[in-house]
């Protein structure tokens, strides 16, 4: 059965000439002309060796690249309940725009995703207005509240992707072990936001120096190593299959790797806000700056940046959680934590790590399309035969952050106002064109 969730569309016709492809796993990193029939690759040429289809289009794609779409497993679409925040359709047109080909729904909504009705509900909605296939995720808890398991089985049955009470952990350990051993039954990844509240109380930023010269109440980075580490020693016990959301700070690292060396079914995911960005911008009070988990110090970015890097760190996914202006224009302590992250994620990657030579291109390619292939979907692939979930970025063009809005109902992100390289394009997703940068057109760049 099919997890993700999109209406049908009309499958692309298309020629994609002589753009630098480049797909780590297919091993190709080189021009290439990608011809695109019935919405799948049906052959890949050297430049200037293939012609569009019949009644097809001609897509230029000199100088830009074309990667395997992105996938991102970890996305806050706000409904049902809080539409004034987001929605299916635009926080899909936000993916779309970032060059994401699926994303991954949390159920930490109002009301929360814990029974097949109201997942079913999600899905028909998706099915007639995602821009881009979304899965969703069902609660590991009723109502999150950590003291009554969902009926897993019948969630899976009714599609789940897998089971998270993000936003919140799973306090009770007794709980948790319970649910992973629903869990192998079940299936699905069972994922986890990682915090102690005993020990991030009522912390509103990590807790370091810059929280003491601020007097802001500070949350430790063993809030989250602490429950990492013990979460993973109980999927190890049951031989269950955890996945460790927007992981932070070394000390996660580290019991990572152990558990990772002791055979645990264990995959993190890392945020690009906490790739890139340090506890210092919090200087600046501006609530965009306030997520949890928070950015931490420059020594847990490195490490993140070295983890990703060696694929201890198994994906990027960008955590977008979408808050209305009036929410987030409140004095720091009082903001509710998150910044969206969909249309900058790999712009953020490409200008923050990879021009400076902290991260190869491949790499963030790699990383950023492995998302879904965690949670047992179909990692894209530039193959003949393969669906099209491609995007075309133009690594040469700059372009600031929200300049020209936002595809998101939000506009609460971290990289607001930045000067990026690397701008998305084109998105095809499951086959059909998903977001084509309205600039293409106008500087005549498409041509029948
Ligand atoms: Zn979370
Ligand atoms: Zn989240």
């Amino acid at each position: 059965m099919s997890r993700l969730f999109s209406p049908p569309r009309a499958p692309a016709e298309l020629l994609i000439a002589g753009a630098h492809v480049l797909d780590p796993r297919e091993q190709i990193d080189e021009r290439c002309d990608i011809l695109i029939r019935e919405g799948h690759i049906a052959e890949l040429g050297p430049p200037g060796s293939l012609a569009e289809p019949p009644d097809g289009e001609r897509l230029d794609g000199t100088g830009k690249h074309a990667f395997p779409g992105f996938v991102d497993p970890h996305v806050h679409l706000r409904t049902p309940g809080q539409e004034y925040k987001e929605d299916i359709e635009t926080g899909t047109m936000a993916a779309a725009a970032g060059g994401f080909c699926a994303v991954a729904a949390m159920p930490n909504t109002d009301p929360v995703v814990d029974d097949a009705a109201v997942l079913r509900s999600l899905t028909d909605t998706a099915r007639s207005s995602a821009r881009v296939p979304v899965g969703f995720l069902a609660s590991i808890t009723r109502g999150l509240e950590g003291t009554e398991l969902t009926e897993m089985a019948e969630l899976r049955d009714a599609g789940a992707l897998g089971f998270t009470d993000d936003g919140k952990p799973v306090i009770s350990a007794g709980m948790l072990r319970k649910a992973l051993q629903y869990q192998r039954l079940s299936g699905g990844v069972v994922a986890l936001h990682e915090e102690d509240p005993a020990l991030s109380g009522d912390g509103v930023m990590h807790e370091g120096a810059v929280s003491a010269w601020l007097g802001l109440a500070g949350i430790p980075s063993v809030s989250e190593s602490t429950m990492v580490a013990r979460d993973g020693a109980l999927a190890l016990y049951e031989g269950a299959r955890v996945h460790f959301q927007h992981v932070s700070c070394v000390e996660s690292l580290s019991a990572i790797e152990r558990l990772k060396e002791a055979g645990a079914r264990v995959s993190a995911e890392v945020c690009p806000h906490h790739l890139t960005l340090t506890e210092d911008i919090v200087r600046t009070l501006d609530s965009r700056f306030k997520m949890n988990p928070p950015l931490r110090s420059e020594a847990d970015r490195r490490a993140l940046v070295d983890a990703l890097r060696r694929g201890l760190i198994d994906c990027v996914a960008t955590d977008h959680a979408p808050h209305a202006r009036h929410e987030k224009e409140v004095p720091f302590e009082q903001a509710p934590m998150g910044t969206t992250g969909l249309e900058t994620a790999f712009a953020a990657l490409f200008t923050e790590l990879v021009m400076p030579g902290e991260l190869e291109l491949a790499t963030v390619v790699e990383r950023m399309t492995a998302g879904g292939g965690l949670f047992g979907l179909p990692t894209p692939r530039i193959a003949p035969g393969q669906p099209a979930n491609i995007c075309l970025v133009d690594l040469s063009a700059k372009w600031e952050v929200g300049a020209r809005g936002y595809a998101s109902k939000s506009d609460n992100c971290c990289f607001h106002g930045r000067a990026f390289h690397g701008r998305v394009v084109l998105t095809l997703a499951a086959g059909a064109p998903a977001f084509r940068a309205p600039l293409l057109a106008e500087v005549g760049v498409l041509a029948r």
